[in-house]
């Protein structure tokens, strides 16, 4: 996202950087990405997430919070990123209004994960025979997780 002067209006609270556990921006992953969703009512927005980043900074309305990331963000990044396709590169803690909206799975753990390439063998079995492995997953795979995550009281 290209970052521009923007106008901000003044009559609406920016949520404070160490903001209450509901401010708070929960990490998911679409699509091979570490993304969260704008916790500010009625914004809609999402970013982007680094390994292990600390604060989330909204883009569209400049709200702040604290990210809430998986302990095993790094062994979900690892699974997933071996699936090598994309679209099965999805993971949702569990709760998630997206995950519930969409009927998708959510509060997935590790052993979940291998559970469903095995289940799915076959179809990752064929996609690998033709298909390219992406990278989007590739860049947060443990290596690029350095940092331990900390306990965030009360999530
Ligand atoms: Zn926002």
């Amino acid at each position: 996202m290209v970052n521009e002067p923007r106008t901000v209006r003044l009559d609406v609270p920016v949520a404070p950087a160490r903001g209450p556990v509901e401010r708070m921006a929960r990490a998911y992953v679409n699509r091979g990405r570490w993304i969260a969703d704008c916790p500010r009512p009625h914004c809609g927005s999402a970013e982007l997430l680094d390994p292990w980043q600390p604060v989330f900074l909204c883009g569209a309305c400049l709200a702040e919070a604290i990210v809430d990331w998986p302990r095993d963000a790094a062994a979900i990044s690892s699974v997933l990123a071996a699936r090598g396709n994309p679209a099965w590169m999805n993971w949702f803690p569990a709760g998630h209004h997206l995950a519930l909206i969409s009927n998708c799975p959510h509060g997935q753990t590790i052993g979940d994960l291998m559970a469903e390439d095995e289940e799915h063998a076959q179809e990752l079995a064929e996609w690998a025979s033709f298909g390219t492995p992406v990278e989007a997953m590739m860049r947060t795979q443990v290596g690029r997780f350095p940092f331990q995550v900390q306990q965030i009281e009360g999530a």
